[in-house]
Formats: C-alpha cells, sequence, structure tokens
C-alpha cells in the first residue's frame, strides 16, 4: 500500500517534470478542466423540476457552484399549475441570482372557445411573478384531442395566440414535443434501458402500444412547421429536439432553426450511447455547436424537502455529468452495455454549454452570472 503511494507520488512528480519540460503539454493540460474543477466552475442547469421549500437542494446547488432553471409543465405528475407557479416565484424570491423558473399554460378546456385568451392570461401571470421562459409540453400531439377525437398538434392554429405574443415579447419557448424514439420501439429496440422503465411506469406515453396514435415524424413535423411560421421566435428545444438518437439530426435540426438552442435533459444517455461506437462524431458535434448546447438533467425535487438521499442522486448526476463532458475517463451507465469515454470537451466550450449559453438564452434569469 505505501509501496503505491509513494510509486504514485513518483508519477505525479515525473508528470510535473514533463509539464514544466514540455510547454506545449503544460498547455493541454490548461485547455481542459479536471474531475476536481467540478467545485470550481459556475454551472447553469437549465432543465429541473424543483418544488416545495427546497432549502436542502438549493444548499448543495451554492455548494457546488450550480445555478437552475425549474421548469413548470403541464403534467399530471408535477401537481397544478397555480401549485407550481407559487413554489417556482417563492423560490426565485428567497434565492435570487441562483433559481430562475418557467412558466407553462394549461391545456384543460382546449377545445372550449376563448381557451387560447385563457392561456395567454396564465402565462402572463407566470411573467408578471418572474418567468423567463414558457414550456409547451408533449400533451401538444400526445394527449390533447379536438371535439372529433383527433389529436391535437403543436402547430394548432389555437396555439397560435401564444407563439405570436412569446414572439413577440421575446419571450422563450420551451418545447418537449414528442417523446425519445425509444417511445415508439419495442423493449428489444430501445437504446437507453431508463426509457424501458419510464414506458412500463407509463403505458400511457408508450407508443409502441398504441399505433394509431401520431408518429414521432408526425409530431416533429408539425413542431417545425410552427417554428418556421416563427422564424424570431427563441426555442429552447429540450431533451435534445427529441432526435436524441443521431447527433446528425440534431445537427440538421439546429442548421434549420437558427433561433433554436437545444438541452441536453434527460438525454444525455442517449449521446454516451452514440460515444460508445463514434465518439469522434458526438465529439465534433459538441465542438460544432458549442454555442447552441445547453446542459441540463431533468432532476425532480420535493415538494418534500426532506429527502438527503434526492440531494444526494442529484448531486451525484452532476458530478457524473461533469465527468463525461470534462474528462476523459473510461466510464459505465446503468442505462448501457458497453463501456464509453468521456468528451474531454475544451475549457472555453465547457463554460458555454454549461453556463455561457445558458445565461445568452435567458440574460434575466440569474443576474451576476456570466
Ligand atoms: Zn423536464
Amino acid at each position: 500500500m505505501i509501496s503505491t503511494i509513494k510509486s504514485l507520488r513518483l508519477l505525479a512528480l515525473g508528470a510535473a517534470w514533463l509539464l514544466a519540460l514540455n510547454p506545449a503539454a503544460a498547455r493541454a493540460q490548461e485547455r481542459h478542466y479536471s474531475r476536481a474543477d467540478f467545485k470550481r466552475v459556475r454551472k447553469v442547469d437549465a432543465h429541473m423540476h424543483v418544488y416545495g421549500p427546497a432549502n436542502r437542494l438549493v444548499a448543495e446547488a451554492i455548494r457546488d457552484r450550480v445555478h437552475f432553471l425549474t421548469i413548470n409543465v403541464d403534467s399530471p405528475d408535477h401537481g397544478s399549475i397555480p401549485r407550481q407557479l407559487h413554489d417556482a416565484a417563492s423560490l426565485r424570491r428567497r434565492y435570487p441570482g441562483r433559481v430562475a423558473f418557467a412558466g407553462t399554460f394549461s391545456a384543460a378546456g382546449f377545445t372550449k372557445p376563448g381557451w387560447s385568451r385563457e392561456a395567454v392570461r396564465e402565462i402572463d401571470e407566470a411573467l408578471a411573478q418572474g418567468a423567463v421562459g414558457v414550456k409547451i409540453w408533449k400533451n401538444f400531439g400526445m394527449v390533447v384531442r379536438d371535439s372529433n377525437g383527433r389529436y391535437v398538434m403543436p402547430d394548432d392554429p389555437r396555439l397560435e395566440p401564444i407563439y405570436s405574443m412569446l414572439q413577440r415579447e421575446h419571450v422563450v419557448l420551451l418545447g418537449h414535443m414528442a417523446e425519445p424514439l425509444d417511445c415508439w420501439l419495442p423493449y428489444s429496440k430501445m437504446i437507453v434501458k431508463g426509457d424501458a422503465e419510464y414506458y412500463r411506469e407509463h403505458p400511457q406515453y408508450y407508443m409502441y402500444l398504441h399505433p394509431d396514435m401520431p408518429k414521432h415524424g408526425e409530431i416533429l413535423a408539425a413542431r417545425d412547421r410552427m417554428l418556421a411560421a416563427h422564424p424570431q421566435l427563441r426555442f429552447d428545444a429540450v431533451h435534445l429536439a427529441s432526435l436524441e438518437w443521431d447527433v446528425d439530426r440534431i445537427a440538421a435540426f439546429l442548421d434549420r432553426f437558427p433561433e433554436a438552442d437545444v438541452d441536453m435533459a434527460a438525454r444525455i444517455g442517449q449521446l454516451e450511447y452514440q460515444a460508445e461506437t463514434h465518439p469522434g462524431k458526438v465529439r465534433a458535434f459538441f465542438i460544432r455547436y458549442q454555442d447552441r448546447i445547453l446542459y441540463g438533467t431533468d432532476d425532480e425535487y420535493g415538494p418534500s424537502d426532506n429527502d438527503p438521499q434526492a440531494v444526494a442522486e442529484i448531486a451525484a448526476d452532476w458530478r457524473r455529468d461533469w465527468r463525461f463532458l470534462v474528462t476523459d475517463d473510461e466510464m459505465h451507465s446503468p442505462d448501457l452495455d458497453r463501456a464509453f469515454r468521456g468528451m474531454h470537451l475544451p475549457r472555453s466550450v465547457v463554460d458555454k454549454i454549461y453556463r455561457r449559453n445558458a445565461v445568452a438564452l435567458f440574460p434575466r434569469a440569474w443576474p451576476g452570472l456570466r
């Protein structure tokens, strides 16, 4: 044991010598962060769902230098929208500069006259309380039905007053449209194991079981028609624009819509999957689109603030993702069968993905953060 430590020390000394003798190697090291730099660098998790007082979570975020965006969502699993708005606005007031939030609107009563007006009013209320963006959820395309029984697509004219208002007021629309492609595949063909778990628990969203429902491509085509019709709308295509299985498709989406960014929330596993076989290609994607990609986890917390385990799991996710993006370590994931290596992105790219792009997209979100 002692001799191992000694030889490690010798190795470290040798490495320091080499760096001193080789300025190029020293510069290369400066161009990358290390695993240990995690706690030193200010970061943004641009996709969380945080409810209740959340003091324990925020204490961890402060220790880890993480700022975050909590996103309200019209989902039955997340509580009523007024409740979510109350919690998010309270978090922002109690932790200014640390927590920002995005509001949302309810699809309830969609087929009734006056729905659009009510939705815009709901959005106005969220903006008045400090929301920096507005989320539209996958219920458009997958759940909400018209009076004739057909699924309402994201480019429905009744959503138009929302889109044009957000475009006019320069408010970011966060769009979670459709699902990962795994949702339309049998369990045996799914890319990440976590997806199989989610769809076993949420069979109503498992499209493979419902072949009569809209296809992945149909929903995304409707989203893209909406974006083409609103060329000035700032759009945060969360979950890698639901094109997570192929970085080439995400690239084509970003090329087509210059006002769109993507976040990688809950889809880092699919990037790691691609990194198993095509690490250079995934890394080239990060480098090429370094100004358009936001870090985010999709981690949920609360409303109970008495759950140290939940805090520990989120803290572990933040560290694990940092390791994947920053180091070139060989890594394993419970979602995947094979090993993959970290992306070893340069510092300048890490700073953009972890902070600068989020600050540029949401300039009012975290005052003082650059
Ligand atoms: Zn989410």
